[in-house]
């Protein structure tokens, strides 16, 4: 299968942490910057990398934005050339478009304009760091909906040796555990004879607020 090409316009922090980061997943990697310098040390980790506006429509054209699969604009202050970037990543055809917004508005008018994902980079990661300070053994989660996530957490020394079935948690909190990832590898689907280890990862899902029940007695 042809690989998924990805343009990024911005290689900022954000932006070229997003890029490496494609890259080193195996994707290819169009880089675009208006910053000379940035571009030049991009070069040699992106695929491509071109120094020009991404608010010049001809110059998009030409580097043939269309036939890429995802766009990723990821110019950060200027709220104005962001809107133009996506302005033109929009019209030029490509299959998505993602845009990186630094307030409430700059996000409702890339959204207005059909961009497929407005991301909150720092918002989100400040929402995901405080979870993370309040319950110790939150690692990562999934909003599924305003009520619903999926969590990734640690085992806890009290749930060490216990098997699903002891833990019982579909009956005594309403939650399910989906999947662990133990030394040994990952279960996917766990039975209720599965013992649990101290240090593993759980991943369960459920309820927000029964999901905070199982946390607050587990730790
Ligand atoms: P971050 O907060 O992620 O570091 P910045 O806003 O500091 O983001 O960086 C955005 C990048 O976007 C900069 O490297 C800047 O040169 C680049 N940039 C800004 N405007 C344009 C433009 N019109 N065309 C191409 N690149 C641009």
């Amino acid at each position: 299968m042809k690989p998924k090409q990805f343009v990024v316009i911005g290689l900022g922090r954000f932006g070229s942490s997003l890029a490496l980061e494609l890259m080193d997943l195996g994707y290819e990697v169009l880089g675009i910057d208006r910053d000379e310098e940035v571009v030049e040390d991009m070069s040699e980790f992106l695929t491509h990398t071109v120094v020009a506006d991404a608010t010049d429509e001809e110059v998009l054209k030409s580097l043939g934005i269309r036939n890429f699969d995802c766009g990723i604009v990821a110019i950060g202050d200027e709220i104005q050339t962001s809107i133009l970037a996506a302005i033109l990543l929009k019209e030029s055809g490509v299959a998505t478009v993602v845009a990186k917004a630094i307030s409430v508005l700059h996000g409702r008018a890339l959204e207005k304009l059909g961009v497929d994902r407005v991301i909150f980079p720092e918002r989100d990661m400040g929402i995901r760091v405080a979870h993370q300070l309040v319950t110790p053994n939150l690692l990562d989660y999934i909003e599924l909906s305003k009520d619903y996530r999926i969590v990734e957490m640690t085992v806890t020394d009290c749930m060490d040796g216990k098997t699903l079935n002891e833990l019982n948690t579909r009956v005594r909190y309403g939650i399910s555990v989906v999947a662990l990832n133990q030394r040994s590898g990952v279960i996917v689907a766990p039975t209720a004879m599965d013992i649990l280890r101290a240090g593993d990862i759980m991943v369960v899902i459920g309820s927000k607020e029964n999901i905070d029940r199982f946390e607050g007695e587990v730790v």
